[in-house]
């Protein structure tokens, strides 16, 4: 079983209309949405959800008025300014780090599983999608990134799929890394801007820190031709391979709003075959 995440260097790049387009042209495989911060696979893919979990990753602290003496003393010790006057917790500003539920003389601070998201095993037209969302103004991405990639392998191994398909987070921070790990290939979707050439440079020194097998794909090629020359001589540098250029093409737009992939929308598009080549490119890679 091959794990292969696509990723790039910060949000709108064409990372998700690359994942979609794979999806509809790999078999036997099971797709991870590990873009938990900004969810948008879904969009596309249209999951019938299976299964829904909670995901929990800390606790946070609450008030029992009944025992509570107002003595003021877990005021003064949280280190977080999470306890006003009254007093009164914000669960926002709440830590988890349980100062408060060990200190309060009257027991009255309860101190409970706080859950910070879902995740979600779905079926959808390409077969089971793994997706998730976090809470608003929650953090742990990176253990939910991990937690959802767990499941992902445990429907892989049980259905004896040949590969995980991971639409990764965008970035270099810690949900990317959560995303990468351990996987057998990583294909970076770059835009030629130079923000895109820096951005590929930054992501391109993540993967290989990790020594995780790494090739490229141009989206846009075309928009800037003398920008999309310096990323692929970047790639020759750092002896990644080149897998793909995608032009820039309306009916990219349109596939989205259509919620299908571009593949589906018109596959008889060049832009259609330049996808298809990519993963021809991606399995002899
Ligand atoms: S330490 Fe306990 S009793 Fe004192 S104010 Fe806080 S919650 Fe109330
Ligand atoms: S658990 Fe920690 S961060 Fe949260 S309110 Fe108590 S002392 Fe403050």
């Amino acid at each position: 079983m091959k794990q292969i995440a696509v990723i790039s260097g910060k949000g709108g790049t064409g990372k998700t209309t690359m994942t979609a387009a794979l999806a509809g042209i790999a078999k036997n495989k099971v797709t991870v949405d590990c873009d938990v911060d900004a969810a948008d696979l879904h969009l596309i893919l249209n999951p019938k959800i299976q299964e829904e979990h909670d995901f929990v990753a800390s606790k946070v602290a609450s008030i029992n008025f009944e025992k509570c003496k107002k003595c003021g003393r877990c005021k003064e010790v949280c280190r977080f300014g999470a306890i006003s006057k009254g007093p009164k917790i914000d669960p926002v500003s709440c830590e988890g780090c349980g100062v408060c539920f060990r200190i309060c003389p009257n027991g009255a601070i309860d101190f409970k599983e706080k859950v910070s998201g879902k995740y979600f095993i779905s079926d959808t037209r390409f077969g089971p999608l793994v997706h998730a969302k976090l809470g608003i103004a929650e953090e742990n991405s990176g253990r939910l990134v991990s937690l959802i990639r767990k499941e992902s392998r445990k429907i892989a191994e049980k259905n004896n799929f040949d590969y995980i398909l991971i639409d990764g987070s965008p970035g270099i921070g810690c949900p990317v890394i959560a995303s990468i790990t351990g996987v057998d290939l990583v294909l970076i979707v770059t835009e030629p801007t130079l923000s895109g050439l820096h951005d590929l440079e930054r992501v391109a020194a993540l993967s290989g820190h990790f020594k995780i097998k790494t090739v490229v794909a141009v989206n846009k090629y075309d928009i800037n031709p003398e920008n999309t020359r310096k990323i692929e001589a970047l790639c020759s540098a750092l002896a990644i391979p080149v897998v793909g250029r995608i032009r820039y093409d309306k009916i990219v737009n349109k596939a989205m709003i259509s919620r299908k992939t571009v593949i589906e929308y018109d596959p008889k598009s060049v832009v259609a075959k330049e996808l298809g080549n990519i993963w021809q490119n991606i399995l002899a890679a």
